[in-house]
């Protein structure tokens, strides 16, 4: 009897969940090409009958990564996960359909709340606009200085923060930005003085 096998990825440009599945003895014969549905990804699956080779476009980096796999492990038993290098995480399986199925799932419902957390950079975006704008007035006005006597600064917009970070001394200076509170502490201010470092 001819097995049937699975492969599934998360397409990086739609994010749809993408499976298709071959039959062993086909997958043994010739290349096979899995195409999203929005044609704008696909996975490429060679193989010299010992071994396989997977191009595979990855949700999680962005990436095409290609995996060298034995016959055996795609053609046989359960499955197999290919993990992204940049990320660690597993972007493709191959194997039994029903697991990866399953596998692929679970792939794009993570893959989902990762896009989703990516979003929201801030904690919230009309306070940190408000902020950074607040900010460029006092900037502006020559108003940011260090103790040390520096008016050289950096500055590293955080999720919930801004730190102002002195080039001279390194004295730092956070100003929360996530609240109402926050906004209003900066609104009163003529100018900024970091804390130098002595
Ligand atoms: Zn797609
Ligand atoms: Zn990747
Ligand atoms: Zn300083």
């Amino acid at each position: 009897m001819d097995e049937i096998r699975s492969f599934g990825y998360i397409c990086p440009r739609c994010g749809k969940a993408v499976m298709a599945a071959r039959s062993a003895f086909a997958l043994s014969a010739a290349a096979a090409r899995i195409e999203c549905e929005c044609g704008k990804s696909e996975l490429d699956v060679e193989t010299d009958g010992v071994k396989f080779r997977l191009n595979v476009p990855c949700a999680l980096c962005g990436g095409t990564h290609t995996a060298e796999c034995s016959a055996e492990a795609v053609l046989h038993g359960r499955g197999i996960g290919l993990a992204c290098p940049e990320t660690k995480q597993i972007c493709c399986y191959a194997g039994e359909p029903e697991q990866v199925r399953r596998a692929l799932e679970e792939l794009a419902v993570r893959s989902e709340k990762e896009k989703a957390a990516g979003e929201e950079a801030f904690t919230d975006n009309v306070i940190m606009y408000e902020i950074l704008s607040e900010l460029r007035d006092i900037a502006a006005r020559d108003g940011i200085s260090c103790t040390c006597g520096s008016r050289d600064y950096a500055m590293q917009v955080r999720r919930s923060a801004v730190d102002l970070t002195c080039k001279r001394c390194g004295g730092k200076l956070r100003l929360g930005a996530a609240t109402d509170e926050d906004l209003d502490a900066l609104c009163c201010q003529m100018t900024l003085t970091i804390k130098g470092v002595s």
